[in-house]
């Protein structure tokens, strides 16, 4: 099926034409992989559109670029000038905004000084991983590819060349049938999955694998934590052994594209009674109350449109 696209993309300072935002084929990022990005939501509230966290995304967009010094020429105000006017450009209220950063056309070599390219692409996205999958929960295998260790690609940078391990990750996960893979990290311990973070749930206590493990510590995360201790459930962070995917009551994932999604199973296995648990509900309650206005924001997190 011919995919659609959006009719307007902001790129380097201006709203140009979607099929107009194109780029060298010797952009260093190309070959390299070196571009700085992310991903964020716009919802629909009873107050008007809000994007989540847009402040928050746009300063990880450069503590990554900080990393591999990358020169992002814009501020942050204008970065987030950008991303509300390419929302608002496209008439969309629900979306996911890309900002993206990268070395751009200059010279070949690993180390040359490339201009830096920004974009912001916007397009309309409902849940990632499908209404089913927040509802019913997905069917998860441990990857047979592990995560980077530290020290050789850093994971706390949310870089364009991290994701040929998510690619390897998600890749096989569907290829041998499942909805997400799950990474171990280079200790064997348990990191994250392809392009999301991992809540379990113990005694009605969350843990999660700290940033030790070769996560990218999400916002969704640092969300759910928040909400989690706001409403008295207890939050961990600590290492994780591969078998408590096996023996957790409950299992989630979180990030901005799959929000919040249960796992029902994990390589086979079901997950506690093999449906979303009463934590995982409640969380996505808190979580989808933000939006909906049954969750009181009270950090500041709905930035309007
Ligand atoms: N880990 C990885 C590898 C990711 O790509 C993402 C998505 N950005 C996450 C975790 C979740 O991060 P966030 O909640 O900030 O979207």
């Amino acid at each position: 099926m011919a995919m659609s696209y959006p009719e307007w993309i902001w790129q380097n300072g201006q709203i140009k034409p979607w099929n107009e935002a194109t780029v060298h084929v010797m952009a260093h990022a190309l070959h390299y992989g070196s571009s700085v990005f992310e991903g964020i939501r716009s919802y629909k509230t009873p107050n008007g559109g809000a994007i989540f966290r847009l402040t928050d995304h746009l300063k990880r967009l450069y503590m990554s670029a900080k990393v591999y010094d990358i020169e992002i020429p814009y501020t942050l105000d204008e970065l987030t000038d950008a991303c509300r006017e390419t929302v608002k450009k496209n008439d969309l209220v629900q979306a996911y905004l890309r900002p993206v950063a990268f070395r751009g056309l200059g010279g070949f070599g690993l180390a040359a000084e490339c201009p830096t390219d920004v974009a912001v692409a916007v397009w309309p996205m409902g849940p990632y991983l499908g209404e089913e999958a927040l509802a019913s929960g997905i069917d998860a295998c441990v990857s047979s590819w592990q995560r980077f260790a530290p020290n050789t690609i850093p994971a706390g940078a949310k870089a364009g060349g991290n994701y040929l391990s998510g690619q390897l990750i998600a890749r096989e996960a569907r290829r041998l049938g499942f909805g997400e893979g799950i990474a171990l990290a280079n200790t064997g311990l348990l990191s994250e999955g392809a392009g999301e973070n991992l809540f379990l749930v113990f005694d009605g206590q969350l843990h999660t694998s700290p940033a030790s493990a070769s996560i990218l510590a999400g916002l969704t995360r640092h969300s759910l934590i928040t909400l989690a201790r706001d409403n008295g459930i207890e939050v961990i962070e600590r290492d994780l052994p591969r078998e408590y995917l096996y023996l957790a009551d409950e299992v989630l994932m979180c990030g901005t594209a799959a929000e919040i999604t249960p796992l029902r199973s994990v390589d086979g296995k079901p997950v506690g009674e093999g449906k979303p648990g009463p934590v995982t509900k409640r969380l996505q309650e808190l979580f989808f109350g933000l939006f909906d206005g049954t969750t009181e924001d009270r950090w500041g997190w709905l930035e309007s449109l």
